[in-house]
């Protein structure tokens, strides 16, 4: 039983909508492909004609899966898409989405990004009435409240299942006629909406607006709905207002730079936080070096500001997954050699500062530090450009339980130590919020603060944290 609970906990991805463009299933591949930094285990595009939905889904990357030929099949004017992240033990394809589920009302496809906090209990109450699960996704239960409402149209039955669950949801939802789009009340996670001449693009990120060559024109907003069909586009916003908490990670790591994220430059923000990272934990050093490719931004934000050389002195090997993603610890330890390696031109006798966004459990950055000092480095000055990360998000970021988390379960000093670096210093929560002038409302950063917005009732917390946990040593 413990799969069900890790997969309800660990789906974190991206998703996309097309409606009226003759080639849908074509445009939501290409969003896919620039969005497969939110998810690389599997992906799946459903598409309409109209008249019929057809789906195709695989594991792996949108790459690998989707040929011309199986494109061509996925005919219509009308197409969600899915990437799934990559979790231990939920390597399976009945949790790749999107789900299709056809119904007395027509055929109905859905693709979640985000986590719902009470899903478990859902799930029980659901079983007890004799609803049969297919998968041990959190989505499904969304599925089942749709189909178990007895609301008159869809959109209705939408907003009756949405009204039950808690937690984080940007959704895309097709009909034969429809895409549907919502997003949860809180908007933790991101969703926007662009506009490709009459056809309408509904997604994760901006980027994959970019690469398919629509306009970007608004988010969906916390608590709205989105129904895009032959009458056009309808809003509706059925849920009671609720502080809006857009999920600071996305900034931090995991949202592609060039994305525009609940309205600002992921770009401009990553530099900010380098700029105050220096001006927090400056050291005396020769050079500032990124941990490719996300420590990026923000090594250049704190070379600038601490007017030293940014260099590359790690280069990676772009045909290498994320080394988080793997799904056994010998590779993922592994993972760090095959993906990075230390330039000596670059680092021999310098004073090294290193930036990377995140500390997680400290493997990565333990071999980094070994790396760069046998490349010749005399000093190696760590310096992350976030709060330590000290709990787990229920909210739809891979994070390891609190014990996986070096920052939960060391202290400064330890954790340096365990690195091996000189100096260890972390973004400061105040100065998280430095692009924003300190004001830290309107977001969620549970994962470095413990500060739930959305809390998980007390038992469920318990029992979901010892099966994760569970799931963790499995
Ligand atoms: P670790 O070795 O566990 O400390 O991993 C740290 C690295 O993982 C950092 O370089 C981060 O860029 C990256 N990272 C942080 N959060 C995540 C996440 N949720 N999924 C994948 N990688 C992550």
């Amino acid at each position: 039983m413990a799969e069900p609970v890790r997969d309800a906990f660990r789906e974190k991805c991206g998703v996309v909508g097309v409606f009226g463009h003759p080639e849908a299933a074509t445009l939501a591949y290409l969003a896919l492909y620039a969005l497969q930094h939110r998810g690389q285990e599997s992906a799946g595009i459903v598409a309409s004609d109209g008249a019929a939905l057809i789906a195709h889904r695989g594991m792996g990357l949108v790459a690998d899966i989707f040929t011309q030929d199986i494109l061509r099949k996925l005919a219509g004017r009308l197409a969600i898409g899915h990437n799934r992240y990559s979790t231990t033990g939920s390597t399976i394809l009945k949790n790749c989405q999107p789900f299709v589920v056809e119904w007395a009302h027509g055929a109905l496809a859905i693709a979640h990004n985000g986590n719902l906090v009470n899903a478990e209990a859902l799930r029980e109450q659901l079983e007890a009435r004799g609803s049969i699960f297919q998968s041990t996704s959190d989505t499904e239960v969304i599925i089942h409240l749709i189909a178990g409402s007895q609301a008159t149209t869809l959109v209705d039955r939408i907003i009756d299942a949405l009204r039950q669950v808690r937690g984080a949801y940007s959704l895309v939802f097709l009909t034969e006629t429809q895409l549907i789009a919502a997003r949860d009340p809180h908007g933790f996670r991101p969703l926007v909406i662009g506009r490709l001449g009459d056809a309408t693009v509904i997604t994760s990120e901006t980027c994959a607006l970019d690469l398919v060559g629509a306009e970007y024109g608004r988010e969906v907003l916390p608590g709205e709905i989105v129904i895009v069909d032959a009458a056009g586009l309808q809003s509706v916003r059925p849920f009671t207002p609720a502080a809006v908490h857009h999920c600071v990670f996305e900034y931090v790591y995991f949202a592609r730079p060039d994305s525009l994220v609940f309205g600002r430059n992921v770009y401009e923000i990553r530099k900010a936080l380098g700029r105050q990272l220096a001006r927090e934990s400056g050291v005396p050093a020769d050079i500032v070096i990124p941990v490719p490719d996300s420590g990026v931004p923000a090594a250049i934000g704190y070379a600038e500001e601490a007017r030293l050389p940014f260099e590359m002195g790690l280069i990676r090997n772009h045909y290498v997954g994320r080394t988080f993603i793997e799904p056994s610890r010998s590779i993922r330890h592994f993972g760090v050699k095959v993906k990075l390696n230390a330039m000596r031109e670059v680092l021999a006798n310098r004073r090294v500062v290193v930036v990377d966004d995140s500390i997680v459990r400290g493997t990565t950055s333990q071999k980094l530090v070994a790396m760069i000092r046998h490349a010749g480095a005399r000093e190696v000055h760590m310096r992350i450009s976030s709060p330590p990360t000290t709990n787990p998000c229920y909210y739809g970021i891979d994070t390891p339980s609190r014990d996986e988390l070096i920052a939960s379960t060391h202290s400064l000093e330890d954790t340096r130590q365990f690195l091996g670096a000189d100096s260890l210093a972390y973004l400061s929560e105040r100065g998280l919020y430095a692009f924003a002038r300190g004001d830290a409302g309107g977001f969620c950063d549970a994962c470095f603060t413990g500060r739930y917005p959305v809390p998980l009732d007390e038992d469920h917390r318990v029992r979901q944290l010892h099966l994760f946990e569970a799931c963790d040593r499995a």
